[in-house]
């Protein structure tokens, strides 16, 4: 099995990771001495890129790396690749939902998660896999699990409720990251 470098370090992440890849590849843990990187790409792909491409060259191995944003429509996109740090550049992710949710008043709701995943070999070639999943940001917050803007985002293929009032597997069905390594294991076993 090909053995592949995680480049995220959050636990949160990499348990989501190898429950998606896991049978296709065999999942090495980031290695604690590699600094973290500045995701200043204007892209998602690009901050994938940056971040697989630091662990690669620390470590001579396939990395796989993962970025995210959440894309509203009625804010012109926004915050998109700015998703992570919307309300500042220590928010927390209570920050980024309260000011979503003040940006949003009023307006009409519909938005969408993409991820793009990234696995880089050492020779240079990429593997690069997109996952969207299209829903509406909610009135106010429901549910307490999971994370960053989980209380504030209804999935359009869900049954109403945010995903932080699913279960992990319900989330992996609807979910951009789902889709997106789902879409990366498809590649790397054809
Ligand atoms: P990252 O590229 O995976 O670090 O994601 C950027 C930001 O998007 C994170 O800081 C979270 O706030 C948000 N985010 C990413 N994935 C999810 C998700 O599955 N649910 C809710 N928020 C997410």
């Amino acid at each position: 099995m090909l053995r592949v470098v995680c480049a995220s370090a959050n636990p949160h992440k990499v348990a989501e990771m190898v429950d998606l890849m896991g049978g296709v590849v065999e999942m090495v843990p980031r290695p604690s001495d590699v600094p973290d990187v500045v995701e200043d790409a204007d892209t998602l792909v690009g901050n994938a890129r940056l971040k697989a491409h630091a662990i690669m060259s620390a470590t001579q191995m396939p990395a796989l790396a993962d970025d995210t944003g959440l894309f509203v429509d009625a804010l012109n996109g926004a915050p998109g690749v700015h998703t992570a740090r919307y309300a500042g550049a220590s928010a927390t992710d209570a920050d980024n939902r309260a000011k979503l949710l003040r940006e949003l008043s009023g307006k009409s709701r519909g938005a969408r998660f993409v991820t793009v995943a990234l696995l880089l070999y050492p020779d240079g070639r990429e593997i690069v896999a997109e996952g969207v999943c299209e829903g509406t940001i909610a009135e106010f917050e429901r549910g307490a699990r999971g994370f960053g803007y989980d209380p504030l985002f209804i999935a359009r293929e869900g049954d109403g409720r945010t995903f932080a009032e699913m279960t992990i597997e319900e989330k992996h069905e609807l979910s951009h990251r789902g889709r997106a390594f789902r879409a990366l294991a498809e590649r790397l076993r054809s």
